[in-house]
């Protein structure tokens, strides 16, 4: 491995990017690793199609937004324009960015942090959680193959091959539709099986619509309801597959009888929602508070919230947090004492978190 970056950020949104662009302007050594293909693949894969991205600010927010050259414009532009804003500024810049890169873990080495990837390990001195708050649900199977496709980025991918579609909700709909609708466009009649763990798909009147609009249109599907994927194993020829159980016959002898279906991992894709940071900030050892009672004025009771300094870091040492991560609020030290902090979830506070972590860790690292 060379050597060590001074920062490596992980997730390329407005949060990581605004931090990359600070480095970079600051003269620190830095490394994005975003799990999508491109930056700001959260918003892309949230954001309706159309949608207006607004500047928003809170109330009491005193500054101004601090790395003015990501801020939504103040007349609000569609979603795709700003993206396509940003990737530019990005380009023009040079940012230093390494996408379909999912992070997993972090060592702690003598000499700094190893942070650990889909696409192998990275040394740092300093690690950026600029992840956002929706990380997608894992597949909870047996066995050690487990990577299959969260999201559909290209349908084309799945030309020419059974697909599968696992998740009962309008996320795995519009997955459905999309890959249907390519098939269909490109006269591919390999079907796609829809899974769903319960027996009845949950999807608005919306999607339902636009999805038999599809079937009527010649759109080949499976459904599959009440189907459970239970192992992923590596088959004779190394191909990491999936089993799904489609369905189980109870015998008197009590030797139970299934069907199961064993599809290729690369032609699945599991839409079944996403969670909050908290099950990460557990396997990475950094310590969070539950909300008593009367506590917090945000969170809920029994909430979970990250416990950071003033400066965004966490417990363990070198690791900070920032962004939607953190919101909509965490547990601050400051003055000796541990307080609720109110974090909206906005553009804004990601780029101005980023401005400040920066700063912080350039004192740190004694720059
Ligand atoms: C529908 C919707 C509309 C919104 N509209 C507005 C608006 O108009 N104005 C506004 O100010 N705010 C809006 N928000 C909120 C705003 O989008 C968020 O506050 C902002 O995106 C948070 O930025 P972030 O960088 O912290 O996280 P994100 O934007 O979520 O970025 C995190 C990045 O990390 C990547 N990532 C996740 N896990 C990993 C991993 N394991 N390894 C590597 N990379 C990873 C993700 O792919 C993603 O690109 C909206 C939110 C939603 C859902």
């Amino acid at each position: 491995m060379s050597n060590p970056y001074d920062i490596i950020i992980i997730g390329g949104g407005p949060a990581g990017m605004a931090t990359a662009y600070m480095c970079h302007k600051q003269g620190l050594s830095y490394l994005v690793l975003e799990s999508g293909k491109a930056i700001f693949q959260g918003i892309a894969n949230t954001y309706p199609q159309g949608k207006l991205v607004y500047p928003s600010k809170p109330k009491d927010a005193p500054e101004p937004f601090l790395v003015e050259e990501l801020r939504p414009p103040d007349k609000p532009v569609t979603v795709e324009s700003y993206l396509q804003y940003v990737q530019h500024f990005v380009q023009h810049e040079n940012l230093n960015i390494q996408t379909d890169t999912a992070f997993e873990d972090i060592r702690d080495e003598r000499d700094g942090l190893t942070v650990v990837t889909s696409r192998g390990n990275f040394k740092a001195r300093k690690v950026l959680l600029a992840f956002g708050s929706n990380i997608p649900r894992e597949l909870s199977v047996y066995g050690d193959a487990k990577m299959v496709a969260k999201n559909v980025d290209d349908p084309a991918k799945y030309i020419g091959v059974k697909t599968l579609v696992i998740g009962g909700g309008n996320t795995a709909a519009d997955v459905v539709i999309a890959v249907l609708k390519t098939k269909r466009e490109q006269n591919d009649d390999q079907p796609v099986y829809w899974a769903h763990m319960s027996e009845k798909f949950d999807v608005n009147k919306e999607t339902a619509q636009r999805l038999g609009e599809e079937i009527l249109l010649g759109g080949n599907i499976r459904l599959l309801p009440g189907a459970t994927p239970r192992i992923g194993e590596v088959d004779n020829e190394g191909i990491d597959r999936l089993v799904i159980r489609i369905n189980e016959f109870k015998q008197a002898d009590g030797i139970d009888l299934y069907h199961a279906l064993s599809f290729p991992m690369q032609n699945v894709i599991a839409c079944i929602g996403s969670q909050g940071p908290v099950p990460i900030f557990d396997k990475l050892g950094i310590q969070t508070i539950a909300c008593a009672s009367g506590v917090c004025t945000v969170a809920k009771e029994g909430d979970r919230l990250v416990l950071l300094t003033a400066d965004f870091e966490s417990t363990r040492k070198g690791v900070y947090v920032v962004g939607g991560a953190i919101s909509p609020s965490f547990m601050k030290i400051a003055a000796g004492s541990i307080q609720e902090e109110k974090h909206p979830n906005l553009i804004y506070t990601a780029i101005n978190d980023a401005y400040y972590v920066v700063e912080a860790i350039k004192k740190s690292l004694g720059r």
